[in-house]
């Protein structure tokens, strides 16, 4: 069953928009053309079975793999652009697995995510917000990255994210390997960050039922196409949804 968006007021552009997206790997095609778009501030969540594509989309919108099809964000083409340009524009990927430094201590790994900002005199700015939403790291900035725990290091890669200034943030399972309370704390703080700093969201999650606490709207992929679209309740509400991601 298709469950239908509610049409957003006109004047709403999206953050980013995204038509017919395909996605490459080598010369297998992952992605199948995939449309859709994501509001201002708002959190979204791709679910999808192992291997649906949802990795690839997050890979695909900031241009880590080779795709065809339109990008855009905050009204500006990005399909073509190179990774490092498409982050500038403020969307900050944090990758399956974390991506930390994990030879370089706490500090060496947010400092880093700054070279490449031109807003220097905010930099200060972030790093105090990170350490708010994050005092762990604060008390364990000196430390390496690769002798935090789990969670630790799953906070610091959201918190790198944040020291790019971003407005929009790509989250791959940021759950994984996690236990369930610190799972807890990390999405409240993500809830927080979107909230409080504004911060879009698009994030993919094998536990679907943390993605649809979180969320407010919701796309599914199947085999690298999207095959419905709705609010969070109504997904909740969706048997076929409820049976395949929630378990009842
Ligand atoms: P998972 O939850 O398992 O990560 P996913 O929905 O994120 O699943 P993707 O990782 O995006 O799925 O994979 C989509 C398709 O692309 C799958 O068929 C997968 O085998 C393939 N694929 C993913 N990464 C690569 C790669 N580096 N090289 C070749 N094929 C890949």
């Amino acid at each position: 069953m298709q469950v239908e968006l509610q049409e957003r007021p006109a004047t709403a552009r999206p953050l980013l928009a995204i038509d017919g997206l395909k996605a490459f790997y080598g010369g297998t095609e992952a992605l199948h053309g995939i449309s859709f778009s994501l509001p201002t501030g708002g959190i979204t969540t791709l679910l999808g079975a192992n291997g649906a594509g949802k990795t690839t989309t997050l890979r695909a919108i900031c241009g880590m793999v080779r795709r065809e099809g339109e990008v855009s964000f905050d009204g500006q083409a990005i399909g073509r652009l190179a990774t490092e340009d498409i982050v500038r524009l403020g969307v900050a990927h944090v990758p399956e697995g974390r991506g930390t430094f994990t030879g370089l201590s706490v500090e060496e790994n947010l400092k880093i995510a700054t070279y490449g900002r031109r807003d220097r005199a905010h930099v200060k700015r972030d790093l105090d917000l990170v350490f708010t939403y994050f005092p762990r790291l604060k008390e364990r900035i000196a430390q390496q990255a690769g002798t935090l725990s789990g969670g630790e290091q799953q906070m610091l890669a959201i918190s790198r994210a944040l020291m790019l200034g971003p407005r929009l943030m790509l989250l791959d399972e940021p759950s994984f390997g996690l236990a369930p309370l610190i799972v807890r704390e990390i999405f409240h703080i993500m809830r927080r960050i979107n909230e409080e700093a504004g911060v879009a969201m698009l994030l993919v999650e094998q536990n679907a039922t943390l993605a649809l606490e979180l969320a407010d709207t919701v796309y599914v992929l199947e085999t690298g196409s999207i095959v419905m679209s709705g609010t969070a309740d109504e997904m909740k509400n969706n048997e076929g949804i409820r049976r395949s991601y929630l378990g009842y």
